[in-house]
């Protein structure tokens, strides 16, 4: 199983960071976790096959976790020859029917007459979703925006939690207990803290409980490019840390 971090960015544009987007590949699936503005063209960059996706999952409706899905709409239809044949699974929490239906709508992009088949697989918190043979993908219900959720992905003896956006919640780090890399949201100082959003002392502290053999942060808003993010996660939890940038990737 491979994970790649493709925009580890916020709603505040940046140069080297574009909005949230992750890849997990596995065997036949790839599956991009979130899809914000810039993630399609980030793929593009870092040579890895935007064609070839087989799953989205959105965690919630936020802009910067979404507004690249009409962009590999319309790139899957009009940006590759052949144009894509293959089927193309879509996955959020309930609502997420109605959201791609009004982005598209909202922008003339007819994906039903594309020529691929797309379904929209609505899950709600704690369903677990066969994606292929032995890889399922299971959500949980993230104090952020009603909707928003955190995915566990497992497959081939290993297990990738990505909390998506989240404020600090307990619960959310025991149900990520026994992941081999635990991808966590990490948007602002302790000194901006809100409780829709994780500071690094937070970050430190689920994976304190959680104890994951690789704490990965991701989704760091600016005011955090000067704050020594690692030093303050250590303060509460001894693993391994990695501050992803576009393009980190691992491999389980
Ligand atoms: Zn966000
Ligand atoms: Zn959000």
């Amino acid at each position: 199983m491979r994970l790649t971090t493709v925009g580890t960015g916020t709603a505040a544009p940046v140069a080297d960071r574009v909005q949230a987007g992750h890849l997990v590949e596995s065997g036949g699936v790839r599956i991009l976790l979130d899809c914000g503005s810039g993630v399609s063209f980030r793929l593009a960059a870092l040579g890895v096959d935007w064609r070839t996706i087989t799953h989205v999952a959105l965690t919630h409706f936020h802009a910067d976790h979404v507004l690249d899905v009409p962009t590999l709409l319309t790139a899957w239809r009009y940006g590759m020859l052949p144009p894509r044949s293959a089927p193309l699974e879509i996955i959020g929490p309930p609502g997420t029917a109605a959201l791609i239906d009004r982005m598209t709508e909202a922008l003339g992009i007819r994906w039903r007459e594309y020529g691929f088949p797309v379904t929209i697989r609505e899950l709600s918190p704690g369903e677990r979703l066969t994606l292929a043979d032995d890889f399922i993908i299971e959500s949980r219900s993230v104090p952020h925006t009603p909707e928003s959720v955190a995915y566990l992905i497992e497959g081939a003896a290993h297990r990738i939690v990505y909390t998506g956006d989240t404020g600090y919640d307990e619960g959310l780090a025991r149900w990520a207990a026994g992941s081999d890399v635990l991808l966590c949201e990490c948007s602002l100082p302790s000194s901006m803290a809100m409780p829709t959003h994780l500071t690094p002392e937070q970050v430190g502290t689920i994976a304190k409980i959680a104890t994951p053999q690789l704490l990965a942060v991701t989704h760091m808003y600016p005011p955090l490019e000067n704050v020594d993010i690692p030093a303050a996660i250590a303060a509460q939890h001894e693993g391994p840390v990695v501050v992803c940038h576009d393009g980190w990737s691992t491999e389980l």
